[in-house]
């Protein structure tokens, strides 16, 4: 019987895991489904902004894959020096990676490490309860905000810095920071890419959303969008940014209602410093660029500044190296083919990738089924080669012996259960918590564990 682990329970480890027990190849298959945290879900419960209960309902279908018979869930085990990936492929017939880009990419400009510059990672775990999160305070004291970079978690964090109280109380967000950004003063922000609207990262549905936030209004510059061609003439488009390109001319039109709260959408300026006052942020410096007739932008020599107390870096994630794994550090990915790792160019037998490790970090939840399949074919061809190693018996105990101390699936019930009773105490929906200690004492106190 093939033992399989999967590295990571985001999307793409659920759908790895998926795809090995429904796919029918590899009968008799058994897959663990391995964790650093005590909790699955990966990006869907620690990036998914908490007010998007629609994308977060995801969680009840990888929760029938990781309740499958054939799959068990082992969080709290973290692949490192000690428990490094060759004791893996000891304990497996194959491993999967799926463990996703956990670190933001750098703008590489002075000031980016100032206190009130953070990336948008940062305050996406912090609102997210994610438990190496640190409280930085974020919005504390801040008037005016900029969010650089105009990709969809762009919009998350812009758009979770215009939400009122009373809009984040019905969340599961940490109560911690539901205080925190139910008390902020922030009535700007500022959201500024450095090419055009047509070539904007973020999707349509995300955008228009901006304009349903009560309270606040789309603050934008008719000569500054029309400095793109694409927006001038949006025939020759292709349909998802022609839309896009439609919401902000509609957006546009409107004339201003003096909202409390003003999210400013700006182009075409590329940020060259984040400036500083008294050891703090003060703003963003930025360049404004125009367009090169390539899909690019130059820059113009011309200088704008924008005050702003606290600044988010969204200019995406980029993968981190796993000691004993080769690493691509420009692509910040694991070198592969059809998903089979790559060792100094030759296929390392028994180990695999999926996910953003696997691509890098683009594409929508769904765009890791295919990436899956992918990989789950490549693994299945080779399995004839694999299954006859000879196990030591249940990996389980090997983890074990090697200093883990798995949760297991009663142990992240018990956290999901702990969440009901905190949310219930505090007059509001299931809310999580935000730290180790509580998570590993929720799961410590199931049955079993
Ligand atoms: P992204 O889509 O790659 O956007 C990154 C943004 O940063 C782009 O606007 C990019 O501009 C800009 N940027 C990069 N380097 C820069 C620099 N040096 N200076 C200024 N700007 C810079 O990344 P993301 O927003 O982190 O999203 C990651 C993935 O998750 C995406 O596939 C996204 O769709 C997905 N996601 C989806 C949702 C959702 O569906 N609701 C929510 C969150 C995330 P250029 O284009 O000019 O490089």
């Amino acid at each position: 019987m093939p033992h399989i682990a999967v590295v990571g329970s985001g999307p793409s480890g659920v759908y790895t895991a998926q795809s090995l027990v429904r796919q029918g190849s590899l009968p008799d298959v058994r897959v663990d489904v391995l964790d650093r945290l005590p909790c699955p879900y990966g990006l869907v419960r620690y990036g998914v902004a908490p007010d998007h209960e629609k994308i977060k309902s995801l969680q009840n279908n990888l929760r029938t894959v990781l309740q499958d018979d054939g799959v068990r869930f082992l969080g709290g085990v973290e692949i490192g020096p000690a428990l490094p990936p060759a004791k893996l492929l000891e304990l497996y017939h194959a491993v999967v990676y799926c463990v996703g880009a956990a670190a933001d990419r750098r703008l590489g400009i002075l000031g980016e490490d100032l206190p009130g510059s953070w990336s948008a990672t940062d305050f996406v775990a912090w609102y997210s309860a994610h438990p190496d999160a640190r409280d930085d305070g974020f919005v504390h004291g801040a008037r005016t905000a900029v969010t650089i970079g105009v990709g969809n978690v762009a919009v998350d964090v812009t758009r979770m810095l215009a939400r009122g109280a009373a809009e984040l109380a019905p969340t599961d967000m940490p109560q911690a920071a539901l205080g925190t950004l139910g008390a902020s003063e922030v009535r700007d922000v500022y959201m500024v890419g450095r090419r055009g609207p047509s070539q904007a990262r973020f999707t349509t549905k995300e955008l228009r959303e901006l304009a349903t936030l009560p309270e606040t209004e789309i603050v934008l510059d008719e000569a500054e969008l029309a400095l793109d061609p694409g927006y001038r003439e949006p025939a020759a488009l292709p349909a998802a940014v022609r839309r896009n390109v439609e919401v902000l001319r509609g957006w546009a039109a409107l004339p201003r209602r003096g909202a409390a709260r003003r999210i400013h959408l700006r182009f075409f300026l590329r940020p060259v410093e984040i400036t500083g006052d008294r050891g703090r942020v003060a703003g963003v410096r930025f360049e404004r660029t125009r367009p090169d007739g390539r899909g690019g932008v130059t820059g113009t020599g011309e200088y704008e500044d924008i005050g702003a107390q606290l600044v988010l870096r969204s200019v995406g994630y980029r993968g981190v190296p796993l000691e004993g794994l080769p690493f691509d550090a420009e692509r910040g990915t694991v070198p592969h083919t059809a998903g089979r790792v790559l060792r100094g160019g030759l296929v390392s037998p028994g180990e695999y990738v999926a996910g953003w490790i696997k691509r890098g970090p683009t594409g929508v939840i769904g765009t890791n089924r295919p990436c899956a399949k992918e990989t789950v074919t490549s693994l299945v061809e080779d399995a004839p080669a694999f299954v006859r190693k000879d196990l030591a018996g249940d990996p389980l105990a090997g983890l074990v012996a090697a200093g883990a101390r798995p949760v297991e699936w009663d142990g992240w019930r018990a956290i999901e259960l702990a969440e009901a009773a905190l949310g219930r105490s505090l007059g509001r929906g299931s809310v999580k918590i935000p730290d180790w200690a509580g998570l590993l004492s929720a799961a410590r106190g199931a049955p079993g564990a």
